[in-house]
């Protein structure tokens, strides 16, 4: 059982879809789901579910923000973030521990390669990602002045899987000053660039809604809905090389948005 249905009517993220809190609903994992599969292979199948959900009141949380100072217009700022809090089963390691690391690794890439950005380089971990999005509406909100000043939003939000490029919500004069920079990741296999008409990311949406160039990692997310929102979403399904591979893509755009002579165009 993954979630089921409170005494408010529930909103399934990622998905648009909602239940009206008088229709129970719940989901099961994977593996849940092929046990089932496999006894009703061989006869009747009865099941006895038990459902707990409880809604709590909202209680305080914080979004987790480091900058990485830039060198000549520090006021302007690349965002590249993750979501910090997970889903309640598991311990969301792929979603969404995997993307706060990959984000962090950025900023932490660049301080070993003495690479001074020209911008601010601005690490998010993005809180209640899962149940609402309270944490980036509370950011767009508390910087809505400077909305003007961020050049770019960039998340990853797909899991941890080999990345292989990126999805973008950017004018065609964006597009092509990105893509020269697509050859240096040529090596790690990251060179897609897929146009998105919506955002590429869900924590990043009040930015690139209000016209900032928004961009997420296109992760291989084959296995991703094997774990996503389960108990099985743990450490060990992150493979390390791949972890790298996410790595370096986050700081390659990153820092070449941030080091760019002019802001990227809107
Ligand atoms: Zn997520």
């Amino acid at each position: 059982l993954i979630r089921s249905v409170g005494s408010a009517d529930y909103r399934l993220p990622h998905t648009g879809f909602s239940y009206p809190a008088s229709v129970p609903a719940a989901a099961l994992a994977a593996e849940d789901a092929d046990l089932i599969e496999h006894l009703a292979a061989q006869g009747r199948v009865r099941l006895h579910l038990t459902l707990t959900p409880q809604t709590l009141p909202d209680a305080t949380g914080y979004n987790v923000v480091a900058d990485l100072k830039g060198s000549e217009h520090p006021e302007q700022i690349v965002v590249v973030s993750g979501h910090l809090d997970s889903w309640d089963l598991g311990r969301g390691a792929i979603d969404d521990g995997a993307g706060v690391a990959i984000a962090m690794s950025a900023a932490e890439l660049l301080q070993r390669l003495h690479l001074r950005p020209r911008y601010t380089l601005r690490v998010i971990a993005w809180m209640d990602e899962e149940n609402g999005g309270g944490g980036h509406d509370a950011y767009a909100k508390t910087h809505v002045a400077e909305i003007a000043a961020h050049i770019a939003a960039i998340e990853s939000d797909a899991g941890a899987g080999h990345p292989l490029g990126f999805s973008v919500k950017m004018s065609p004069k964006a597009v092509a000053a990105l893509r020269p920079v697509l050859d240096v990741l040529q090596p790690v296999g990251s060179t897609v660039l897929r146009n998105t008409s919506v955002s590429p990311g869900s924590d990043i949406e009040p930015l690139v809604d209000a016209g900032v160039p928004g961009i997420g990692i296109i992760q291989d997310s084959r296995r991703y809905f094997d774990y996503h929102h389960t108990a099985a979403d743990t450490l060990d399904k992150v493979d390390p090389q791949q972890l790298r591979e996410n790595a370096a893509a986050m700081a390659v755009i990153g820092y070449a948005i941030a080091a760019m002579p002019e802001p990227l165009p809107r």
